[in-house]
């Protein structure tokens, strides 16, 4: 008798734990305003260390596609297919209000990080104020804060995961006025119902880390939120090594203040 009231004690409160695991589900799936996106319910796949820090060739990668050269500023750039589909209608749509969505920047492997970063820490490329790194600061971790208001850290990009696309500008203030303001308010209007977010939104309150505001930069959500997700549980500061002033890594946190400094869309 008293095994009987603990096993029905015991199904009662499994039962308990799994409706309660049931109702997030069934709420995300039933609520038409959301006020936070779901892709968490829809995992097929987890995304290890290798793959979040871009160690691999997008051109040889399966689930990745080559960017046709009409909806780009040049040719041979690479986005994950899924996110891609979404951009060609999201693009479609746009264009008929007048709106013009061009992709500048896709895909960017580690390699091709680590080239851009070394090139600014050996002060052979000059930041866009004029700072030559490699010259004008000499404490390793303050140097690579200062790329870090430009440019990701190799290994840190949201551009390794091939679901993140910058557009049109890499110029803010192009985003506040004429054809760009229209741009960026119908992206803020639209973007979601195709699964484009921004992680890099102003930094304040509730963003307090992270690169700075890029008004051109969208993620596809529906897959790079995982893959955040994925990056909090298994990327650690460590990983982050391989390329001139990786030791400021650990340093600076840079996996919870870059890679997780996103706007809470994206993750
Ligand atoms: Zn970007």
């Amino acid at each position: 008798m008293k095994s009987m009231n603990f096993k029905k004690s015991i199904s009662l409160f499994l039962g308990v734990i799994f409706m309660g695991m049931l109702f997030p589900i069934c709420y995300a799936n039933n609520s038409t305003e959301a006020l936070k996106p779901t892709f968490t319910t829809q995992r097929e796949q987890h995304y290890g260390v290798h793959y979040l820090m871009g160690h691999f060739n997008p051109k040889k990668m399966p689930g990745f596609v080559k960017i046709p050269r009409k909806y780009a500023s040049r040719s041979g750039m690479y986005l994950r297919e899924e996110a891609l589909d979404a951009f060609i209608k999201m693009r479609a749509a746009a264009r008929k209000e007048g709106v013009y969505l061009k992709i500048r920047s896709a895909t960017r492997n580690f390699s091709h990080q680590k080239e851009i970063w070394e090139k600014k820490w050996l002060g052979k490329r000059q930041l866009s104020d004029g700072t030559n790194v490699a010259r004008d600061i000499a404490n390793p971790k303050q140097k690579a804060l200062k790329i870090l208001q430009y440019s990701s850290m190799p290994g840190t990009s949201r551009h390794h995961w091939g679901t993140d696309i910058d557009l049109n500008s890499f110029n803010n203030k192009w985003f506040e006025k004429g054809k760009g303001l229209a741009l960026f308010q119908w992206m803020n209007a639209n973007a979601a119902k195709y699964g484009f977010y921004r992680p890099y939104t102003v930094k304040n309150a509730t963003r307090p880390y992270g690169y700075n505001e890029e008004k051109w930069h969208w993620s596809y959500a529906p897959l790079s939120a995982p893959m955040t997700q994925d990056a909090q549980r298994t990327l650690r500061d460590h990983h982050i090594n391989g390329f001139l002033g990786s030791e400021t890594a650990a340093q600076i946190g840079v996996v919870q203040h870059y890679i997780l400094g996103v706007n809470e869309s994206c993750r």
